[in-house]
């Protein structure tokens, strides 16, 4: 049976430790979150960082606009948040409404202010390996890894999704951590086969039984990285967990896996920000 890999305490440790840190600073690491519109689950995300930052000590403003502001509005709004010396980050809820032209607002965020790491400029710095902001899905599953001491250099990490958000940073990150990579998508032909040479497995995909015990090699590390609702109504993940666990080393549930590791890395790269604004 495998051993549960407790995002949910790894988190409450990684969040301790980041409140230290922050106490030692000349100044509280701030960040400034925005929510357009009235999306239940982006809501719940934005109540939960606010909450994450309080337990951190850090200062948190919450500007929640409403959802026929305009793209022209939004804009404005960074700029003068960026403009703010105070402001150490700077975080925009996705999805946003329809109108708005995502990608442009997201380059419209200061790269050093960026926590999110979703700017192209941040984004080229991680696939060159240079030091800076990492995207916090991503980052938060590396280091549940390094916790567990699971060794990461030489084994094979299959990646299942390609998103920009999480499946390509994923991948770079397991690359730089000397892992060998493959990333499969939803036109990869044989997906059980790719993922049965997976050491490590980690499914960011968002299909409610994709990964299937029959996938997952005997002894493999799997990371579920999948928020999705079943027909219950019920939060789980890619990967059918019970017949899965009883083949795995590890796994991570959903909920209590990487959901809480991804609000605990944003703590960490908003700290790090606080510090490279000499706080
Ligand atoms: P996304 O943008 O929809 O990307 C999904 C990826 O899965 C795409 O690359 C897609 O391939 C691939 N895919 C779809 N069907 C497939 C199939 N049958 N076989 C193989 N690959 C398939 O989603 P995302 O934003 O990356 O999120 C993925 C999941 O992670 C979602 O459940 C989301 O809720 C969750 N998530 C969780 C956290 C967290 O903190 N735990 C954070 C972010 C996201 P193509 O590129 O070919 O379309």
């Amino acid at each position: 049976m495998a051993t549960i890999i407790d995002g949910k305490a790894l988190a409450a440790k990684v969040k301790e430790e980041v409140a230290q840190k922050a106490a030692a600073l000349t100044a509280k690491p701030a960040l400034a979150v925005i929510i357009v519109g009235d999306n239940p689950a982006s809501r719940v995300y934005v109540n939960g960082k606010k909450k994450d930052c309080g337990e951190c000590g850090f200062y948190s403003e919450e500007y929640a606009l409403p959802a026929e502001t305009t793209q022209k509005q939004l804009l404005d709004l960074i700029d003068e948040l960026n403009r703010r010396e105070d402001m150490d980050g700077i975080l925009v809820q996705l999805p946003l409404p329809d109108h708005f032209d995502e990608r442009e607002v997201l380059r419209a965020i200061r790269p050093d202010k960026d926590v999110d790491c979703f700017h192209p400029y941040n984004v080229g710095k991680l696939m060159i390996g240079e030091a800076g902001f990492v995207p916090c899905t991503p980052y938060g599953v590396v280091r549940m890894l390094k916790e567990y001491n699971i060794d990461i250099r030489g084994k094979h990490c299959v990646v299942v999704g390609r998103s920009n958000i999480v499946g390509k940073p994923q991948a770079i990150l397991m690359l730089r951590e000397d892992a060998t990579v493959t990333i499969c998508h939803s036109r990869t032909p044989d997906l059980a086969a790719e993922c049965r040479r997976a050491d490590i497995l980690i499914a960011a995909v968002g299909r409610v039984g994709l990964i299937t015990a029959d996938m997952v090699k005997e002894g493999a590390v799997v990371i579920d990285v999948a928020m999705n609702r079943n027909e219950q109504g019920k939060l789980c993940g890619d990967v059918c967990y019970d017949e899965v666990a009883k083949k795995a080393a590890y796994i991570t549930p959903v909920p209590g896996g990487v959901g809480p590791m991804t609000r605990a890395m944003l703590m960490e790269n908003t700290l790090y920000a606080a510090m490279e604004h000499g706080k």
